[in-house]
């Protein structure tokens, strides 16, 4: 898809980086079978909002008919990328390729509102996890510390609606960093079968301290060497899906120079929008002379957890433990690996489980990276869709494989009223694991 210079003049408004190819651009034949599986489209009904609709927009602006206008950045950051339609569509339209090219369009022309603080973020702290860990002490403390007595003073009431939601949609940062606490090999009980490679994630190392610690454990039970290198970085996919490619690329290339010499059998990821990136690195890196074998090798190996487990035929835990759960499909699983039926199996092979199929499981939550903070409302329309589908189902657990969705669903969850946990499915496996222990 990535070319380093325009060599499509036709493509008269397209800057110099990230020019998908014309194949992609041409490819679509407006059938609209998209339309009914695209949730921005059902919220507006409006053509402009559908894929389709986007697909033409794009089109237009590359070939210098339309300007990117202040209605073209709306669009294609009212789009989630949730890449439902690409599920769907029988073209095999690569629409995240487009809407990811359209925006780095965006992020290059400089017409976007807040650029500034975007390209902070990804330029200054998601390229070191040094600077993110003193940001999330900070976010810490007020979270343990300042917001609590905000509520006792009543301070907090007062503050604007957005920075209230914003507070209670942001996961509890752990008490205590992964990185810091897990050695750089942790080894199994019994012998080694894998030699494997574990992303520990920006978001999750800080968040979800306690889900890498579940899933170097089941992977330890599962007869595995695990590697967490301590110098590796964000996988770069915030900044990717946000347009700004020549960050994501650095971050790419640092992550292929630590653990392409590990000998790795896998690299395993329990975040689905990482390891959904890292498959994409050899994509990312075709054109680039040094790293584009490199980064198709790191691509290869790159493995959801739950297609790792089911691949090598995971050990069942070995007594019940009988838990209603239901399973929300995470889009960058489902839509853009294709992975739908190893969490499911995984789960239904917990002797006790018992899984309740949820209607729309593959309707995207409205996390989407950052889209719940800067587009709270639409987010919220489409989280209300997903909890009502939750709520009918009776079960007591919702399990997904992603940490956006799980603060999306906790939030959402917890706005309803409704005592139903969120747990990733290697949490669960790895309780059933210590279950099964102590019997
Ligand atoms: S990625 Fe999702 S929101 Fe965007 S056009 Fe496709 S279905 Fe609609
Ligand atoms: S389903 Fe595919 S080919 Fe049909 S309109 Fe949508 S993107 Fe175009």
């Amino acid at each position: 898809m990535t070319q380093n210079k325009n060599s499509k003049p036709h493509l008269k408004h397209f800057h110099d980086v990230e020019i998908p190819d014309d194949d992609i651009l041409t490819q679509c034949m407006h059938c609209g079978l998209c339309l009914p599986v695209c949730p921005t489209y059902t919220l507006t009904g409006m053509e402009r909002s559908s894929p389709r609709g986007r697909i033409r927009l794009i089109k237009e602006v590359a070939a210098g008919h339309l300007e990117i206008s202040k209605t073209f950045i709306e669009e294609m950051y009212f789009c989630l990328d949730c890449q439902a339609c690409v599920t769907v569509c029988p073209a095999g339209v690569k629409y995240g390729q487009l809407v990811e090219a359209a925006r780095s369009q965006i992020f290059e022309s400089g017409k976007e509102r807040g650029l500034w603080l975007k390209k902070f973020f990804f330029r200054s702290v998601f390229t070191s996890f040094g600077r993110l860990k003193l940001l999330a002490r900070f976010v810490r403390f007020y979270q343990k510390i300042i917001e609590p007595l905000l509520h006792k003073s009543g301070i907090y009431k007062l503050l604007p609606r957005r920075i209230r939601s914003m507070q209670e949609l942001a996961p509890r940062i752990s008490a205590r960093f992964f990185d810091d606490y897990i050695p750089e090999r942790s080894m199994p009980q019994d012998q080694v079968r894998y030699r494997v490679g574990m992303l520990t994630g920006c978001l999750m190392n800080i968040m979800f301290a306690d889900i890498n610690a579940d899933t170097v454990e089941v992977l330890q039970v599962n007869d595995c060497e695990v590697i967490t290198p301590k110098s590796q970085v964000c996988c770069g996919s915030l900044a990717a899906h946000n347009g700004d490619f020549e960050i994501a690329k650095t971050l790419a290339r640092q992550n292929i120079d630590i653990f392409f010499n590990l000998k790795l059998d896998a690299i395993v990821i329990n975040s689905a929008g990482c390891s959904a990136f890292m498959k994409e690195y050899g994509q990312l890196l075709a054109n680039d002379i040094e790293y584009s074998e490199k980064a198709a090798k790191i691509s290869e190996i790159t493995l959801d957890v739950s297609e790792f487990l089911l691949k090598h035929k995971f050990k069942k835990p070995s007594h019940p433990f009988a838990r209603r759960v239901t399973y929300h499909d995470a889009c960058h699983l489902i839509h853009t690996q294709g992975i739908s039926q190893q969490p499911r199996q995984l789960l239904e092979l917990i002797p006790g489980v018992v899984l309740i199929e949820l209607d729309e499981a593959s309707w995207c939550c409205g996390s989407a990276g950052i889209y719940n903070l800067t587009r709270y409302e639409d987010s919220m329309r489409i989280l209300d869709r997903k909890i009502e589908n939750i709520k009918k189902t009776g079960a007591d657990i919702v399990v997904t494989g992603n940490p956006g969705c799980m603060g999306q669903l906790s939030y959402g969850l917890r706005r309803a009223n409704l005592a139903i946990q969120v747990l990733h499915p290697i949490t669960l496996l790895n309780q059933a694991y210590k279950n099964s222990q102590s019997q």
